[in-house]
């Protein structure tokens, strides 16, 4: 049998269920608030003083809780460290796709006990900042073998696995053709087993939109859904393909036309917003703004990874989405969270209304605001996941 806890004096609740929030706002904020989580799952919301008997009682102490972050894109499968490349990179050098192959080469020379303590080590160091779900990705593999097993590991930690065997061309291959030939071949067949999504990297140096459409198609065909890398340092043709081909999700959009912003606008696809890339290469920031006012769907990640965004840190890119790329705090909040769990398609996470996961943070502060007011402290004090308090 469960056993039910409330959580009471809640200064702010963020349920992100707008029906039983005052206001209009998304957020579906409510004020000296609780929350009864029955087993693993959201039982009940509202204000302190109606709260049901359970059979235990947690103080918030007047500090706001909102659902566990969703941090929708990470690459966390990986061996190796580019520090230097970081540090000449903020000497001045710019960032190309081809960092990747550092990476890669480090991770095939990793055992499996490696990548898997390296992987729980970064996931530990996401959920003390509040992340309770995460995406992850193979795609420093580039072989069969080392593909397939990337997949295997992060399988064991979530439920959300991506196979990027287009990450780049493999160093190895005789030509592009060949290496996509393969990964929607021999290697896509070994890997489809592990993976939910699949996902191509459609930039100049990896993948052009032809060729991200042989891998999506081929993912679909094999049952995957697809998500893909649009857009980040250059224009191209991913974020129209993401749409037509109804991809959960088009990641980066930070060079976006009209007729871009219009395709995501029209579509189910979401638009995630990943600027601890942008932060890490000193790119120019995806405009968030655009995309909101022409009625995206935007989500907000870490596209935690060693080269090019090394942040687990949501809040971090919270931060710098009010400061740099036009989102209110409201709003960023909202993005990574409910806009998370849109992107991998979940409504069951993200949200804190009856029947949800019962995935919680509790912030040391009275709002969710201080998340983005208060930059770098680090304010995430409590943490449910499942129902069970993990932090
Ligand atoms: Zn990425």
């Amino acid at each position: 049998m469960s056993s039910s806890t409330v959580i009471t004096n809640i200064a702010t609740l963020v349920t992100n269920d707008p029906s039983s929030g005052w206001g209009d706002s998304p957020l579906g904020l409510i004020h000296d608030a609780a929350v009864v989580i029955d087993g693993d799952r959201v039982a009940w919301t509202g204000e302190s003083s109606k709260a049901p008997a359970t059979d235990n009682r947690v103080d918030a102490g007047g500090r706001a809780v909102l659902p566990g972050f969703v941090d929708s894109h990470s690459h966390l499968v990986f061996a190796g460290d580019r520090t230097q490349e970081f540090n000449a990179r903020m000497s001045g050098r710019s960032y190309t796709a081809g960092g990747i192959r550092t990476t890669v080469a480090a991770t095939r020379a990793a055992s499996d006990a490696e990548l898997e303590a390296n992987l729980t080590h970064y996931l530990a160091e996401a959920l003390r900042q509040g992340t309770t779900t995460f995406e992850t990705k193979s795609g420093y593999g580039l072989t069969v073998e080392d593909e397939s097993r990337a997949l295997r590991i992060a399988a064991r930690h979530t439920e959300e696995v991506t196979y990027l065997g287009a990450h780049i061309v493999s160093p190895d291959a005789d030509d592009p053709a060949a290496y996509v030939a393969l990964v929607t071949g021999e290697m896509l067949d070994a890997c489809a087993p592990h993976a939910r999504w699949i996902d191509v990297f459609c930039e100049k140096g990896a993948f052009d939109g032809d060729q991200a459409r042989a891998v999506l198609t081929a993912g679909k065909a094999k049952g995957l859904h697809p998500r893909i890398h649009a857009n980040q340092l250059s224009y191209g043709p991913g974020v129209q393909l993401a749409v037509e081909l109804d991809a959960a999700s088009a990641d980066h959009c930070t060079h976006l036309t009209d007729a871009d912003v219009d395709a995501l606008a029209s579509g189910r696809t979401v638009a995630t917003l990943l600027p601890g890339a942008e932060f890490s290469t000193r790119a120019q920031w995806p405009d968030a703004r655009r995309l909101l006012d022409a009625g995206v769907t935007v989500a907000l990640s870490t596209d935690c990874n060693p080269g090019s965004s090394f942040t687990s840190s949501v809040p971090f890119c919270i931060a710098l989405a009010v400061r740099d790329m036009g989102m209110t705090p409201d709003e960023a909040v909202w993005s990574a969270t409910a806009g998370g769990a849109a992107a991998l398609r979940r409504d069951d996470i993200g949200r804190l209304r009856p029947g949800a996961r019962a995935d919680l943070t509790l912030l040391d502060a009275p709002s969710h605001v201080h998340l983005a007011y208060r930059p770098g402290v680090p304010l995430v004090t409590g943490v449910w996941r499942r129902g069970a308090r993990v932090v």
